[in-house]
């Protein structure tokens, strides 16, 4: 009950930073201009990924759970309108379990923060839940495996927007072999939301000099985000 309040008052407190930064100065008494219905509370949400992380069980359904220390499922707020998609866990991320640990991870940290929000705020998965050996790129049947658990996810969350972290997260989602210098930067339609590629932070970690690009890309998140909960 904690988490699921804290959440709430997260989205409300987000919910007043959009609209502070479109200018509103004021709101209306009544509540007439805040949601009031039971939409918002996270409970369904997070019991639908819990259902999803118990029919995932002790994975076995790839080659890639031989090596594995642990699955990394997913973590962040069940109600998010925003969701990041990376590619799959690297050593840090295989040792805790938690996507997005690591350097590559902090930088991400920094990232979403950039756009005025938290790493509980938004909800953060890769395309893959087990560590490809030497963090090679997953194989097309280690997706195949893994993908039906992450659309699974994705609807239970219902975001907004997504953000594909990289080469391997945007041409996997867009089904796509285009390049992410050619992908990014512009929006798309993944189901019921809008998708925008960006670079990846562990490409942006070799290649600081794009950092300007993923800060346009988020620019645009952010406009979205707020434009969606308007
Ligand atoms: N890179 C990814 O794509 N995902 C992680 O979780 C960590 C690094």
């Amino acid at each position: 009950m904690k988490v699921e309040l804290g959440q709430v008052i997260a989205s409300l407190e987000d919910y007043l930073r959009c609209r502070k930064e479109e200018g509103v100065e004021g709101l209306p008494v009544s509540g007439d201009g805040l949601a009031s219905s039971d939409e918002r509370l996270p409970a369904g949400k997070a019991r639908l990924l819990r259902n999803i992380r118990q029919e995932l069980g002790e994975c076995t359904r790839c080659k890639l759970h031989r090596q594995r220390t642990n699955i990394v499922y997913g973590v962040g707020n069940p109600e998010a309108r925003l969701v990041f998609v990376g590619e799959g866990p690297g050593e840090d991320e295989d040792r805790q379990g938690e996507p997005f640990v690591g350097r590559a991870g902090q930088l991400l940290t920094k990232i979403i923060g950039s756009i005025n929000l938290s790493r509980d705020e938004v909800y953060i998965v890769n395309i893959i839940k087990c560590r490809p050996p030497g963090n090679r790129n997953p194989e097309p049947d280690e997706i195949r495996a893994c993908e039906p658990f992450l659309i699974k996810q994705l609807e239970a969350i219902g975001p907004k927007v997504i953000c594909a972290l990289g080469t391997f997260a945007a041409q996997t989602l867009l089904q796509t072999d285009e390049k992410i210098s050619r992908l990014r930067g512009r929006f798309f339609s993944y189901r019921d939301a809008r998708l925008i590629a960006t670079f990846h932070p562990a490409f942006l970690l070799r290649n600081p000099e794009r950092k300007r690009d993923v800060w346009e890309d988020m620019k645009m998140i952010r406009e979205e985000y707020c434009r969606q909960e308007a």
